[in-house]
């Protein structure tokens, strides 16, 4: 029930109308009977938002595009892990002190730690900003990256801050057989309504592989069907996505929610 006491936590973007993490945080505050609300606000700076953390005492936030680096301004401390991946995606309000989180590394290993990181290699595909959450999360549990992008700079330098290889997308014909363990799509290349293409070529897609889409606009990104296929174990970008907010959940609350559930309520749309 809402009331005088209620607690305020949102997310911070633009756009944000299509964000689904309304829809997660509060059916977690319904389900663990916590007082707590959290909105969905679209802003032109980030400024404003901070704004609104101080004056409206909200109690965490997360962060979203484009405001994911522009924020790192604003924090009374950051964590290490944020420092290092170059971006902020959850503000915890202390007493007025903002601190800031990235989830996004954690989210986006969790589902593949089943599989084992270590030592395997993982071709990632994309160099953009959630491939820098996602590319630190498999540099850290020490698996081997390759980092494949369309424009060459931006690659490049992400291979360099790993120690990665780096192949140019339109030179993965030429570049010999891939022995990938655990290919990884970050691109926006299968996302709606562009969702007849495809990120990897099928060709080289063997059904030992772990192939994972962090795009959830479809859930069954052509990539995963044709891995389907051929055999692969197949993990959707409704996973990251889930294990990025039940991480926020837990630095807000306290609480580690259940993500099979979270998946469900957001299926059902139980809010
Ligand atoms: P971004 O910073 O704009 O990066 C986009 C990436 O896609 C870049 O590597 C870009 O390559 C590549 N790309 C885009 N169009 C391409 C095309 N036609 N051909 C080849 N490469 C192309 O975007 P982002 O924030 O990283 O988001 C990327 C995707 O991840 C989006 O679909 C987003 O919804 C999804 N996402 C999911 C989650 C989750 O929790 N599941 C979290 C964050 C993002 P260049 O460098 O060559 O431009």
């Amino acid at each position: 029930m809402i009331d005088s006491n209620t607690q305020l936590y949102c997310v911070f973007g633009n756009p944000v109308r299509h964000s689904k993490s309304p829809a997660i945080h509060n059916a977690g505050f319904q389900h663990h009977h916590i007082n707590a609300v959290y909105l969905a606000f679209e802003i032109d700076e980030i400024s404003k938002g901070v704004a609104a953390l101080k004056s409206l005492n909200i109690q965490g936030a997360s962060i979203t595009i484009p405001f994911k680096e522009s924020i790192m301004d604003y924090l009374d401390w950051i964590d290490d892990d944020a420092i290092m991946i170059g971006a902020v995606n959850t503000i915890k309000n202390k007493n007025g002190k903002l601190f800031g989180y990235n989830t996004d590394h954690q989210a986006a290993i969790a589902p593949l730690k089943p599989f084992g990181i270590k030592d395997k290699k993982v071709c990632l595909i994309g160099a953009g900003g959630a491939a820098q959450a996602v590319a630190y999360g498999i540099h850290k549990e020490k698996g081997n990256l390759v980092i494949i992008n369309r424009d060459k700079v931006r690659g490049e330098k992400l291979a360099l801050k790993y120690d990665a290889d780096f192949i140019p997308l339109n030179e993965i014909d030429k570049s010999g057989v891939i022995k990938a363990d655990i290919i990884i799509n970050t691109t926006s290349i299968g996302m709606y309504p562009d969702i007849e293409n495809i990120a990897f070529p099928i060709q080289y897609i063997e059904s030992h592989m772990v192939i994972m889409d962090i795009i959830y606009n479809p859930l069954k990104t052509k990539l995963l069907s044709e891995a389907k296929i051929k055999g692969c174990t197949t993990i959707d970008g409704l996973s990251m996505f889930l294990h990025q907010g039940g991480a926020q959940f837990k630095l807000w609350t306290g609480i580690t929610p259940d993500i099979k559930w979270m998946r469900q309520a957001l299926i059902n749309g139980d809010t």
